[in-house]
């Protein structure tokens, strides 16, 4: 089976890690992004020179016509797809839920829940075996947010991801007669720019020591669990957790 892969939020951090990665193991590679098209671009560069295939689509996951758009992109100029890795995430700055707007919170669900949803939704379309499909793997990354619930910084955030945990779940069971796989990983304190939009840059170094590990992760260490989950060799393993974050 040809495999190609659909990155959402593949310009920066985790999904570019994850894209450069998937290339180098066979992958064509959409790299899907929201308003950085020069990163983007950099990330399908690199790709091409070292001799793999990858598109940059701009596309919006909060928006339904959008993802159509770049499923219809990736069928048109990749083909069929067998791996998303639904990567797309957004936080906003760190504060109390006493002090969290409406709008923000459906900022931050749209994007991270049925942003990840809608994304699910065309890639099983296409991998199932009961409509025409080869089956797939989809891989969503969610955070150990879920699990710790990040108070007194993004709540809205850590429950966002504790619905992809459960999408995970329930997905898995839905379509594994299918052909399709679905896990997650859950990374935490990965050193990436989404600090940044939570209002401070230098998080890990605030909270490392709180860390077994006692420091943050790379990109890289997540998109190496993540290519684990897409590939053969993860065959028995579908409705699955990967935590990435140093043992906390
Ligand atoms: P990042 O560096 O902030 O990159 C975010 C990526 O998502 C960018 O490519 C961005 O595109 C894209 N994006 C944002 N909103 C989008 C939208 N509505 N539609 C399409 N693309 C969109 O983030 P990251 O740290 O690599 O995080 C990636 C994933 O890992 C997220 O789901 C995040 O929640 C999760 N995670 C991260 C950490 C961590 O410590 N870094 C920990 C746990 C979980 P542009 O470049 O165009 O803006």
């Amino acid at each position: 089976m040809e495999k190609i892969a659909i990155v959402t939020g593949g310009s920066r951090g985790i999904g570019a890690a994850t894209a450069y990665l998937a290339a180098e193991r066979g992958y064509a590679v959409c790299v899907n992004y929201l308003y950085n098209s020069e990163a983007a671009q950099r990330v399908v560069d690199s790709i091409q020179q070292q001799g793999g295939n990858a598109i940059a689509v701009a596309a919006d996951i909060a928006c339904e016509t959008e993802v159509l758009h770049l499923f219809k992109t990736v069928d048109e100029q990749l083909g069929r797809v067998s791996a998303l890795v639904n990567n797309a995430g957004i936080l906003e700055p760190q504060m109390r839920v006493e002090n969290m707007s409406a709008a923000r919170l459906n900022q931050v669900f749209m994007t991270n829940i049925t942003g990840s949803f809608l994304c699910a939704r065309e890639a099983v379309k296409r991998m199932s075996t009961k409509q025409g499909g080869s089956g797939g793997s989809i891989v969503n990354v969610s955070s150990v947010a879920s699990r710790l619930g990040s108070p007194n910084e993004y709540i809205d955030y850590a429950a966002s991801k504790g619905a992809i945990d459960t999408l995970t779940i329930g997905l898995a069971k839905e379509v594994a007669e299918e052909g399709i796989r679905v896990n997650a990983v859950r990374p935490g304190f990965i050193d990436t720019d989404i600090h940044a939009s939570g209002g401070e840059p230098n998080r890990i170094e605030r909270v490392k020591a709180s860390i077994p590990l006692k420091r943050g992760g790379q990109a890289i260490e997540v998109a190496q669990a993540i290519l684990w989950l897409l590939s053969d060799e993860a065959s028995y393993t579908t409705g699955a957790f990967i935590d990435i974050a140093g043992g906390k």
